[in-house]
């Protein structure tokens, strides 16, 4: 079957056809295409196309698909059987190194999902604290966990309305909604609710509505709010962990939450999270304290050897100067094919990731992203995908570097998408 066969007959089945929503176009239109291999820089479809994929599976593929070095570490585990049940020594390799690389990470809990550990660490918070209330910030996103799924309520520092059905508006009201890089409104809230507030959740890095870096000193501002109203700052690191820095934001920042929601890049491609933090508080879990939190598969043999071969290649090949290189090539193409076709374009990187906003202006929070133009961002994104290159198919998703795309995969993307810009 090709790709449009294979969406008709999972849309019988599968709600929308997809089991996860941006896979299934709605931000760009036309139907997704279906992948039935992918190696290095590229996914090969159902309908046999060669694409070069700024996608990266969402993030986990830092070092390209189907890593030599990440198959044989799965591949040797394999052997030794898929789950245990019981602890296993991978997981012990697994928290060495995330204790190694993440500042905060005194101590380690594994999950299977990046929306489980910040649904952890947010319970955990509010079990450590004795509060209830929780703040987050506009445009960022933390998985799908009923509290966090949350949209700001109209004006500043009123309570948060659901952003989805089924989410009781009980819950939806602890969650109060900030701006992103607005100091003054985080100051307003913490002089009034400060002392109420478990935590502060946020991406130090967003990247999930294009990506919005912190500007100078917010993540500090944030820090001696938390520490002076007694709040947990969590950093929510599922993407920015190992796609910015080895330490993560935190490390690049140099601004220490006292918990860090893990994810994606930890699983070398498998299923995985895990949140970390300050011993002190981790001890709160169970069996050694209140706190319950579990998984049947997590730590996960498989799982554990495809994260624990990643994290060892980061520790040795420190990708991340050759990786925010390979950004910018793509980062100053962009730029120049919209200055000569007179496009509006703000391009931000950060190391190995980077986005693409037609929008007139810096994109400084999610009220200034959400005045790109999405027609023109979907119109882009079809002529390039057309020419072979596969950018994330959404205004507002971002773009992924690779270890694996090499300089003719980004000479030939610079040109399909300067081809693209100047048709807009
Ligand atoms: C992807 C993502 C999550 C959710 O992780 P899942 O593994 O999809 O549950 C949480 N936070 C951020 C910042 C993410 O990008």
């Amino acid at each position: 079957m090709d790709s449009h066969e294979l969406f008709k007959e999972c849309q019988k089945l599968i709600p929308g056809g997809v089991n996860s929503p941006v896979r299934a176009f709605r931000g760009v239109g036309g139907e997704p295409f279906f992948t039935r291999r992918a190696e290095g820089s590229r996914l090969i479809t159902c309908d046999g196309r060669e694409l070069i994929d700024f996608v990266c599976t969402w993030g986990p593929a830092l070092f390209g698909h189907d890593n030599p070095r990440i198959r044989a570490a799965v591949a040797s585990a394999l052997n030794a059987g898929t789950s245990f049940g019981t602890p296993c020594e991978a997981e012990l390799e697994m928290a060495r190194l995330i204790n190694s690389m993440i500042p905060c990470a005194e101590m380690v809990r594994m999950t299977n999902s990046g929306t489980e550990a910040t649904m952890s660490a947010i319970r955990l918070a509010r079990g450590y604290t004795g509060r209830d209330r929780i703040v987050k910030f506009s445009g960022c996103y933390h998985g799908h966990v009923d509290s966090l799924l949350v949209k700001a309520g109209s004006g500043a520092l009123t309570f948060g309305n659901p952003d989805s059905a089924g989410i009781p508006r009980a819950l939806a009201e602890l969650t109060s909604v900030l701006e992103f890089n607005n100091f003054d409104e985080v100051s307003e809230y913490f002089d009034k609710y400060g002392d109420q507030s478990a935590c502060v959740i946020l991406e130090p890095y967003p990247a999930n509505v294009g990506l919005i870096p912190p500007l100078p000193g917010f993540l500090q501002h944030l820090r001696n709010l938390c520490t002076k109203h007694g709040a947990l700052l969590i950093f929510d690191e599922v993407i920015s962990g190992f796609r910015v820095a080895a330490g993560g934001a935190q490390a690049r920042e140099r601004v220490l939450p006292d918990l860090c929601a893990l994810g994606k890049i930890i699983g070398g491609g498998l299923p995985v999270g895990a949140f970390c933090g300050r011993r002190e508080i981790m001890r709160h879990l169970a069996p050694l304290g209140p706190v319950y939190q579990a998984g049947t598969l997590s730590g996960n043999p498989l799982a554990m050897a495809a994260g624990v071969a990643a994290l060892k290649m980061i520790l040795e090949t420190n990708p991340y100067a050759e990786l925010e290189r390979k950004s910018k090539i793509m980062v100053e193409s962009i730029n120049d094919a919209a200055k000569k076709s007179g496009v509006p374009v703000w391009v931000p990187t950060a190391a190995s990731l980077f986005s693409i906003f037609f929008n007139e202006n810096p994109v400084r929070n999610y009220a200034d992203a959400l005045k790109s133009d999405t027609s023109r961002y979907a119109k882009f994104f079809s002529m390039c995908l057309s020419d072979g290159v596969y950018f994330a198919p959404s205004a507002f998703e971002i773009c992924f570097m690779s270890t694996s795309h090499t300089e003719s995969d980004l000479s030939k993307a610079a040109e399909v998408a300067s081809r693209a810009i100047s048709k807009l």
